[in-house]
C-alpha cells in the first residue's frame, strides 16, 4: 500500500499529497506536488526512510502546478528519472511557457509563492503516454487509463497488485466526509468526465489514492457518490448561467454557496483545506466556461437540458 505524503500546502495539513509507492530500489512517486512543496516532500519521504535519490519514477496524472510543479526539478537533479504523463501533457512539460502562462492567468502575481519554480523536465526523462499502457517500474505493474474531464491530459493508474487507483483529480476533493468538484478552467468537460468515472469503475479498483486527500476506501461505493456531485455541481452552475447577470456577483454568489455547503458538514479546518486545494471562485470560473462554450457551440438551448 502508498504511503500517503502530506506536503503542508502554505503550511495547511491535508491539502496536497504525494503517493509514495515502495517497490524494488526505492520508492515511485504519484505527482510530486509543486516546488514550493519541495522542502515538506523530503521530510515526508525521509519519515518512511527515504531520500530523494530513491524516487524511481514520476507518475504524473496531469501537469497542473499543485501536482506536477516539481517535475522538473527532480528530474534535472537525477538525470534519466523516468517522468510518465500523458503525451499532451509531455509536450508542456518540456516546454512549459504556455502552462505557465495559462496558470499564470488563474494566479496572477501569486504564482511563485504557491507553486515555486517551474523547470522543464528534459526530454530524455519523459514517457508520454495515452492510456492503455501497462507500465512496470520497480517490480510493480501499473495499469494505465486515459480519463480526461478535469483535464483533456488527464492519466490514472492502478496498482495491479493492491489495486490502489491513483486518480489524480478525476474522483475530485474529499475532505473529512466532504466531496466537491475540481472544475477549473480551462478544459474541464463533464460528459468526458462522467465516461473516466465509468472507466475508472471498470478497473474494479479497491481503493483510490486521491491528491486531495489521500486513500479513500470502498472505491465503488465513492465513485458513485461523487458521480453525484459532479453534476449537481455543474447543475447548479448551469442554471445560474442560463439566469445570467453580473459575472462578479454570480462568482460571489457560487463562493458563498459552497463556503456554507462545506459547512454543513465539516469544520472550519477541512473547509479551510478545500478551499485550498481548489480555490471556489475558480471551481465557478471553469463550469461557467464549460456552459458558454457550450453555448457557443450548440446554441442557448445548450442551458435548457438537464444532465441526463
Ligand atoms: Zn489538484
Amino acid at each position: 500500500m502508498p504511503h500517503t505524503l502530506d506536503l503542508q500546502f502554505l503550511g495547511r495539513a491535508g491539502v496536497i499529497a504525494t503517493a509514495a509507492i515502495p517497490c524494488e530500489g526505492g520508492v515511485v512517486l504519484v505527482d510530486p506536488g509543486p516546488t514550493s512543496c519541495l522542502p515538506a516532500l523530503t521530510s515526508a519521504l525521509a519519515a518512511h526512510g527515504y531520500g530523494l535519490a530513491d524516487v524511481r519514477a514520476l507518475l504524473i496524472t496531469h501537469i497542473h502546478l499543485d501536482h506536477a510543479g516539481a517535475s522538473g526539478t527532480l528530474a534535472q537533479a537525477w538525470p534519466g528519472l523516468p517522468v510518465y504523463v500523458h503525451a499532451i501533457g509531455a509536450k508542456h512539460l518540456a516546454q512549459p511557457e504556455k502552462l505557465l502562462a495559462s496558470a499564470t492567468r488563474l494566479y496572477g502575481a501569486d504564482m511563485n509563492r504557491l507553486w515555486g519554480a517551474f523547470l522543464a523536465v528534459p526530454e530524455v526523462s519523459l514517457r508520454p503516454l495515452q492510456g492503455g499502457e501497462s507500465l512496470v517500474v520497480g517490480g510493480r505493474t501499473f495499469s494505465v487509463t486515459y480519463t480526461p474531464g478535469h483535464a483533456v491530459h488527464h492519466v490514472s493508474y492502478l496498482d495491479t497488485a493492491d489495486r490502489v487507483a491513483y486518480v489524480g483529480d478525476t474522483a475530485g476533493i474529499a475532505v473529512g466526509g466532504y466531496s466537491l468538484a475540481a472544475t477549473p478552467p480551462p478544459d474541464i468537460d463533464i460528459p468526458r468526465w462522467e465516461e473516466s468515472l465509468t472507466a475508472i469503475a471498470a478497473l474494479a479498483p479497491a481503493s483510490l489514492f486521491l491528491t486531495h486527500f489521500g486513500l479513500v476506501a470502498d472505491a465503488a461505493a465513492y465513485l458513485s457518490r461523487y458521480r453525484d456531485v459532479l453534476r449537481r455541481s455543474a447543475e447548479r452552475a448551469r442554471v445560474a448561467v442560463r439566469a445570467g447577470g453580473d459575472e462578479a456577483a454570480l462568482s460571489d454568489a457560487w463562493v458563498r454557496w459552497l463556503r456554507a455547503d462545506a459547512r454543513t458538514v465539516v469544520g472550519e479546518d477541512a473547509a479551510a483545506a478545500l478551499e485550498a486545494a481548489a480555490p471556489f471562485d475558480q471551481i465557478w470560473q471553469g463550469l461557467a466556461r464549460y456552459w458558454r462554450k457550450r453555448v457557443e457551440r450548440d446554441g442557448a438551448g445548450a442551458l435548457e437540458v438537464p444532465l441526463a
